[in-house]
């Protein structure tokens, strides 16, 4: 044990230094501990209590080394600093393995040889830390150095190897271990007299306990910081795959859609058309007839009717074959439409060989001229294919009235009808009107 004889002054002086360095870093520690704390209860991460009870077994163990336990909590007990200084040495060596391997996350992303350093790092600290108690003061920090010398390296070498995985904290958490080595390493040449003795030198452990914790909060709040923009990120591309999805589906709902408008735009389409002559049906005339005769009801309009059959078909399709029979049909329904040109006009196939004329709009003389000239067109028109070649006539009924009674809009149909029987009588190929 060297002995040291120096001045009354000389050791006032040393005992203010060491107040300094003993507030200033139990000042830090407190503020560290404080801040962490309030950080722990905010985010209630295990691994933040682990760092907390870390820090302040580390704090515990520098307040028996400083002589501060001694000489505030049991003055009275100089064998008991031994025992918390032996106890604390090891005990702080394992709330550091402990929070290391739950911080870089061992279990998921360590090697069989991490576990493997992990493991038995923690069982011989575990172990010290039991018998420490037991064992003499000087062989217990021989070993606690030991491992506590293995163990830093070994933070290390796992910081060294996240930080070339890439995972951002371990550059910091490196940082930590490394600064902890460089002063652990100081303190030792320190007091072995490899350098020249410094104050930072022989508070070269307090320092690099400091250092190393104040790295590791700020590596911890970098490690939270990156998996909260990995959580974001991860959403963020869940919300894009969604949005996309939802798209595509979009797209082809649309497109479905579409084709769906499509078909029944056809349908709609053929379920008002006679298929033969491409004009309208009966039942689509109905409709629309019923519409226009309500209308020229209500403004008191004239509104016309056609009743068209075709002569002697029956004739024409026993001499010529029913497929002839039906090309005169087409042509038949041709030569009506080309006499009607007002798009409120609606030309139908009534029936057979029927054809019907909605004139709305229209008084009796004009659409007797209509007439006329549809049975005109008929009269010199000679449909032929083949060796079949024939000329039809139509006798036509025509009637026009202004209606006077609102719901008997079958009426009309039926005068219509009256006078296409007259004009058949009277010898076909004629128009017939009410006298
Ligand atoms: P009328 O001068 O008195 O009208 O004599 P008609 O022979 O024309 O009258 P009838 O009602 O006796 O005969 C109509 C014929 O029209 C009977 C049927 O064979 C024919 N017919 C009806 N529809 C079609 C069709 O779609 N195609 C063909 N080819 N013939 C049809
Ligand atoms: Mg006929
Ligand atoms: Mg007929």
């Amino acid at each position: 044990m060297p002995l040291d004889i120096i001045t009354y002054p000389k050791a006032a002086d040393d005992e203010r230094a060491m107040y300094l360095w003993g507030g200033a870093y139990f000042g830090i520690m407190a503020i560290m501990l404080i801040y962490n704390t309030f950080i722990w209860l905010a985010m209630r991460d295990f691994t933040y209590f682990l760092y907390l009870l870390y820090l302040t077994a580390a704090g515990a163990l520098q307040f028996a080394l400083f002589g501060f336990g001694f000489k505030y909590l049991w003055p009275d007990n100089p064998g008991f600093n031994n025992e918390v200084i032996i106890f604390l040495t090891p005990f702080m060596q394992l709330t550091a393995v402990i929070f290391v391997l739950k911080f870089v996350d061992i279990e998921n992303t360590g090697t069989k040889l991490d576990k493997a350093i992990g493991v038995t790092l923690f069982i011989l600290v575990t172990l010290l830390t039991i018998v420490s108690l037991s064992l003499p003061y000087a062989t217990v920090l021989t070993l606690g150095h030991i491992i506590g010398l293995s163990a830093v390296t070994a933070g290390i070498y796992i910081g060294i190897k996240g930080w070339m995985r890439g995972v951002k904290a371990a550059r910091i958490f490196t940082i930590a271990w490394l600064a902890n080595l460089i002063f652990i390493a100081w303190y030792l040449f320190d007091i072995t007299g490899m350098v020249n003795a410094t104050v930072i030198g022989g508070q070269g452990i307090a320092i690099g306990s400091i250092v190393e914790l104040a790295l590791l909060s700020i590596a911890f709040a970098d490690k939270i910081n990156q998996e909260k923009e990995l959580r974001i990120s991860t959403q963020q591309e869940l919300l894009e795959v969604q949005l996309d999805t939802n798209i595509k589906l979009d797209n082809k709902v649309r497109e479905r859609t579409q084709e769906l408008e499509a078909v029944n735009e056809q349908l709609a389409r053929l379920s008002i058309t006679d298929p033969l002559t491409s004009l309208y049906n009966r039942r689509h005339f109905d409709k629309v007839y019923i519409d226009n005769y309500y209308e020229a009801f209500r403004y008191k309009k004239s509104i016309a009717i056609l009743m068209i059959d075709i002569d002697h078909f029956k004739r024409l399709n026993d001499l010529n074959g029913h497929a002839f029979g039906d090309l005169c049909l087409i042509k038949a329904a041709q030569l009506i439409r080309g006499n009607i040109h007002r798009p409120t006009d609606l030309v139908a196939r009534y029936g057979g060989e029927e054809f019907i004329v909605m004139l709305p709009d229209t008084v009796i003389t004009d659409a007797l001229n209509i007439a006329e000239s549809i049975r005109k067109a008929f009269v010199s028109t000679i449909v032929s294919e083949g060796r079949h070649s024939e000329a039809m006539t139509v006798s036509i009924g025509v009637h026009a009235e202004i209606p006077i009674d609102r719901e008997n809009w079958e009426k009309l149909l039926k005068d219509a009808d009256d006078l296409l029987y007259q004009a058949k009588n009277n010898g076909r190929n004629q128009v017939a009107i009410a006298s």
